[in-house]
């Protein structure tokens, strides 16, 4: 029903997304710069073949990057970006890249990877890379492998290596926890601003977004609605006569019988003081009406206790359906005005009154 509605979100991991895929497309790009550069620079060294390599990396760079604008699809981003960068490093500790110095490279390796997977599933690649690295050192005559390293730099390797995985996993470990800390923290507030404290139904705000999202609805696929605009009957003197906590516990246990009564996709709020409205999504007049009645009889039947006194809870309801109304201000005049009618007529009724031939066409007749 209100599908269109959407509660404004804070924090979105939608955004966050998006945040992460443009970083990766500014670090693809740097990443083409980069490779194209150092092969050059390898180029005028006389180093052809590792030139070749390098500006040959630039290919799966480049078809990750328009892969993604074809199709957006993130997690193939990420995944294309980390095997390239995961092979580009495995090939620089292979062939040692210029002078010896590819393993350097490594040290890139770490944050990206914590960044762009989870904790657990960075730890578990960092840890096969390792595996790789030492493979790698300590058998230099396998199959493809070119650079031989001194012990020193070996141990120095692994060392600042480790230091730096385990800061990265602190790091990130950090950043989580308190991402996850503000998404909580956020979603509470979000929800408050739009819940009734005393009831914890909608507030008159929330149910203010929710109008005007189900009167976009009605306006684009014709969907109607109704609404029942309820008042509690001489409020002031259960207020005068048992005190203010009193009227406070009639307000609940209003609310909680509002919400047994209503479907699952109809929205309740307190409009304000002791007046609620309930929007009913897909309903005629006459269905709105016949569920107004149901709430008032229920009120009227139930007793309403407070410290063993007895409180005399009874209800008035306006209904309208936008079929009658141009608009969701004038359906909510309308409501008021049957609300205020019902008052007239003596209280503890709904406006309109039925007439008993509306009761045949309910089904067809949409409002
Ligand atoms: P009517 O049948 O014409 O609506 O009479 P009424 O007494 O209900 O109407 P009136 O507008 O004169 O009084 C409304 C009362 O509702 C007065 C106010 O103290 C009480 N009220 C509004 N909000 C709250 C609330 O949050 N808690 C309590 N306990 N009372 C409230
Ligand atoms: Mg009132
Ligand atoms: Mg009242």
């Amino acid at each position: 029903m209100t599908a269109s509605y959407r509660p404004n979100q804070i924090i979105s991991s939608e955004h966050e997304e998006q945040q992460i895929s443009l970083l990766l497309n500014g670090l693809s790009a740097m990443a083409l710069l980069f490779l194209t550069g150092i092969g050059l620079k390898a180029w005028f060294a006389d180093h052809h073949t590792h030139a070749i390599v390098l500006w040959l990396f630039n290919i799966p760079v480049l078809a990750n990057m328009l892969w993604y604008f074809r199709t957006g699809n993130r997690l193939a981003q990420k995944a294309g970006l980390l095997i390239t960068v995961a092979l580009l490093f495995a090939y620089l500790i292979a062939s040692g890249g210029e002078g010896n110095t590819g393993p350097l490279w490594f040290y890139v390796f770490p944050p990206l990877l914590f960044f762009l997977t989870s904790l657990k599933g960075g730890t578990a690649i960092l840890l096969f890379c390792y595996l790789l690295a030492i493979i790698v050192f300590q058998f230099p005559n396998l199959p493809g492998v070119a650079a031989e390293y001194s012990t020193d730099f070996k141990i120095r390797f692994f060392a600042t290596l480790t230091f730096e995985s385990i800061f990265c996993f602190v790091l990130e470990a950090g950043r989580l926890q308190a991402r996850n800390k503000l998404l909580k923290l956020a979603e509470s507030h979000e929800k408050a601003a739009r819940t009734d404290e005393l009831t914890g139904l909608a507030n008159r705000r929330d149910m203010h977004n929710r109008l005007a999202a189900e009167f976009s609805r009605y306006q684009r696929s014709g969907h109607h609605f109704s609404v029942v605009l309820i008042d509690l009957d001489l409020f002031k003197r259960v207020n005068d006569d048992f005190g203010h906590d009193a009227g406070d516990a009639a307000l609940r246990h209003f609310a909680s019988l509002v919400r047994k009564v209503i479907r699952q996709t109809d929205i309740a709020a307190r409009w304000g003081g002791e007046e609620f409205l309930i929007l009913l999504p897909d309903t005629t007049l006459l269905q709105a009406l016949t569920l107004a009645e149901r709430l008032r009889a229920e009120v009227a039947a139930t007793e309403f206790r407070h410290q063993q006194q007895i409180l005399p809870v009874t209800i008035s309801a306006g209904v309208c359906s936008i079929s009658k109304a141009g608009s969701v201000n004038e359906l909510l005049k309308l409501a008021d005005i049957n609300l205020y009618s019902a008052k007239e007529d003596g209280r503890n009724r709904i406006a309109p009154r039925v007439r008993s031939q509306d009761s045949q066409p309910a089904a067809e007749n949409p409002a």
